[in-house]
């Protein structure tokens, strides 16, 4: 009698065998014809002008066929925008979108692990944390510290700021007594971090930055002298592993011995440069960073996986469990394990994404030297390109120190002209910013699809933009 009563309940989120065969074989070939399409594709394409009117989006009551929804996402979704998976992508930081990442995610998700707590997958757990022992090592921290896998840099550094917050128990201070130092070209998400933690009204000073735009180690250190003369809280320094706007390196040594000399947290933002740690003559230009008290890194930036990848890793594990760690009563069974933390412990997530099979299989399948190999390209290509835009006549604030090289023409209109020229007329895709007022042209190789042959394509157009300006 129950049996029947039940059998309307025709479980129809359990496809059959066949169907999921059919599904995922239809997957692949659009994955394939995606990745076939990107090589001759645009790096970014308008909307068209009924994008918003014909966006079509459906729910529908009864299931439809994957075919539908493949025709669907290809002409609306994936057809206008950024392509962060093109190696012809050059503006912002490019994004990776390594194939074999998608295929740990498509475990990950199919077996739907626990990563956030070690109890209900140690297997998941201990993967992540093995990651972040390794950038713990590169980064030269002893092997207590701690870290995690968060959504992104944004949330990486915010960990990092409610750790120093708490470390340093900045709360029992009048905020604007509390003196953080960064220079104007620290990213944004710093101030988010800081408004979010209850630091918003904290005194930000902005250390002057030398004519490559890395922190002036000097004038930080007058501003802390004359602060702590002053009774405020020296508290805080941001220092960049290469800017966003410029890939700019700050002096890491120096701004790391000022700051045990005045008994300051340093955090190091390396969510753009800090892979570059993998390629040796960077790593040696950084003696020190193994003194900072916390560090950024995105591995979907510098480790070319998919958008979802930030990682933290901080000195002061006491600090950490201070801010994060929680016990509740429904989970009183997970608590029982010794040595290994957990994501949750550490981390503002409880139930969280398993991001170490995306990190850690890319790793293994493509081994770490063609990690270190494609890094290299990248500054190697930085740097060709830095010489012949010098050679065009443009202006830049010397060779790049990673993979981003700025420049300009003498006459500001250009600039904006030749921006245009290349977003309308060609392929490849770049972006500008705006430093003191004036603006600059930006170049960004950062994705493991950026070879020579499209560096070329972006000098080719400025070339063509500078001819078209000359007419
Ligand atoms: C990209 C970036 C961030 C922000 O990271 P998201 O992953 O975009 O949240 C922070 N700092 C630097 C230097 C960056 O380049």
């Amino acid at each position: 009698m129950i049996q029947e009563e039940f059998e309307k309940f025709y479980h129809p989120l359990e496809e059959d065998p066949l169907i999921r065969k059919h599904w995922t074989e239809e997957v692949l070939a659009f994955a394939e014809a995606y990745l076939h399409d990107l090589k001759t594709a645009k790096a970014y394409e308008k909307p068209g002008s009924d994008f918003e009117s014909s966006f079509g989006f459906v729910l529908p009551e009864e299931g439809q066929t994957i075919e539908s929804a493949l025709a669907w996402i290809k002409s609306q979704v994936m057809n206008s925008g950024i392509k962060p998976a093109s190696g012809r992508h050059m503006g912002y930081v490019p994004g990776g979108g390594l194939y074999a990442a998608a295929l740990g995610d498509y475990i990950a998700d199919v077996t739907n692990s626990y990563a956030g707590i070690y109890y209900a997958s140690p297997g998941a757990v201990k993967l992540e944390n093995e990651l972040v022992r390794w950038l713990i090592n590169i980064v030269g921290y002893p092997k207590e510290a701690c870290g995690h896998l968060s959504s992104g840099g944004s949330i990486a550094n915010l960990t990092a700021m409610v750790a120093a917050r708490d470390h340093l128990k900045l709360l029992q201070f009048s905020p604007p007594t509390v003196c953080i130092y960064m220079s104007v070209h620290v990213h944004h998400c710093i101030h988010k971090a800081l408004r979010i933690c209850g630091l918003g009204a904290a005194t930000v000073r902005l250390v002057n930055m030398d004519e490559g735009f890395r922190m002036n180690a000097e004038h930080l250190e007058q501003m802390i002298l004359s602060d702590q003369a002053n009774g405020l809280h020296s508290s805080i320094v941001v220092a960049s592993l290469g800017t966003t706007d410029a890939g700019a390196i700050d002096p890491i040594s120096a701004i790391s011995q000022i700051c045990k000399k005045y008994a300051l947290w340093l955090h190091v933002d390396g969510a753009y440069g800090g892979a570059f740690l993998l390629v040796d003559a960077i790593k040696q230009q950084l003696k020190g960073l193994a003194e900072c008290d916390s560090f950024v890194l995105d591995p979907h930036k510098g480790f070319f996986l998919p958008y979802g990848t930030g990682a933290v890793i901080i000195r002061h594990t006491d600090s950490v469990l201070k801010s994060h760690y929680y016990q509740a009563s429904y989970m009183q069974d997970a608590y029982q394990i010794p040595d290994e933390l957990s994501p949750a412990d550490i981390s503002p997530e409880l139930t969280k994404h398993f991001r170490g099979l995306r990190m850690w299989l890319p790793f293994y399948l493509y081994g770490l030297g063609a990690f270190r190999a494609t890094l290299l390209e990248k500054l190697s290509i930085a740097q060709w390109f830095y010489k012949e835009i010098t050679a065009l006549g443009f202006i830049t604030p010397g060779p790049p120190d990673l993979s981003i090289v700025l420049y300009r023409h003498a006459d500001e209109v250009a600039n904006r002209s030749i921006l245009k020229h290349i977003h309308d007329h060609t392929p490849v895709f770049i972006s500008s910013t705006t430093i003191y007022g004036q603006l600059w042209l930006r170049a960004a190789f950062m994705s493991f699809r950026t070879h020579l042959e499209q560096a070329q394509e972006l000098l080719d157009a400025i070339k063509m933009a500078l001819y078209d300006l000359e007419k």
